[in-house]
């Protein structure tokens, strides 16, 4: 078979039953952008809207052979990961993107699902931070994950973030998107972090709307965009009001 040309946005990450986060979100997020996906599954887990009730690791050298397939198949313009649970998985993913340093890689560092279950085992966060946040285009972790990522308390506010993600910045990450979905107040901030420029602020009113899986849509929908070869600074912007619309259409409902 030909190679198939059309941009693809490989997705690496876990399943959810129900539908409300994970693959099944991504994959939901980037279609409705006209983007193909192709898939690297990392954990599969049994989850209603309230509860994690259990979850199955991958085989790291499953998750690399289904990412190097992917690739293969398929002309891959950019990678979104979520869920990666174990050290060992992200080891194996950090594997694969050393060898195709030319795809933008978005990681969303999933750790904890709403529900407060681990997603994300906790020796694999220093793994995480050491091996593959320096290899991705941009990391985009909410207030609580930052907080969880410096080994520090939440920041107070949003210059303690920001100090927060130069941190990370200068441990080698590339750009931070720092989401304030959790903050409180009218509006809805995100910040865009990267070294040697001002930090950019993406600012919507905040909805009285709560939604799962809205890290999910918010990194595959920055990547769906920087697929279609648009640049970060655009793509966070298109895929914020993305996110904000889908909420919008919630809260009405
Ligand atoms: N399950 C999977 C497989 C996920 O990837 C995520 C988040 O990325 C979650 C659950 C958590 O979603 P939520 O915080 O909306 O429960």
């Amino acid at each position: 078979m030909a190679l198939k040309r059309e941009p693809h946005v490989l997705v690496v990450g876990g399943s959810d039953s129900s539908g409300g986060a994970g693959i099944a979100r991504d994959i939901e997020t980037i279609s409705s952008i006209g983007v193909r996906t192709c898939l690297a599954l990392t954990a599969v887990t049994v989850q209603t809207h309230d509860t994690v009730r259990d979850i199955r690791h991958l085989q790291p050298g499953l998750v690399a052979d289904q990412m190097r397939a992917a690739l293969q198949a398929n002309e891959v313009a950019a990678i979104k990961i979520g869920m990666l649970a174990t050290a060992e998985i992200i080891a194996a993913v950090a594997a694969v993107l050393l060898e195709i340093p030319q795809v933008p890689a978005i990681l969303d560092p999933v750790l904890t699902s709403t529900s407060g279950r681990a997603l994300l085992e906790a020796d694999a966060v220093v793994a995480m931070k050491r091996e593959l946040m320096p290899l991705c285009r941009l990391v985009t972790p909410n207030l609580i994950e930052l907080a969880l990522l410096v080994a520090s308390e939440l920041a107070p506010d949003e210059d303690g973030a920001v100090l927060q993600g130069q941190e990370l910045l200068n441990a080698g990450v590339q750009a931070l998107l720092i989401k304030g979905g959790h903050a409180s107040g009218p509006r809805s901030t995100d910040i865009l972090l990267r070294s040697n420029q001002e930090p950019i602020r993406f600012d919507t009113s905040r909805l009285a709307a709560s939604m799962r899986g809205t890290g999910c849509m918010f990194a595959s929908a920055i990547a769906a965009q920087l697929a279609n070869a648009r640049p970060l600074e655009d793509s966070v912007c298109k895929a914020k009001l993305f996110v904000f619309e889908k909420l919008q259409k919630q809260a009405a409902e």
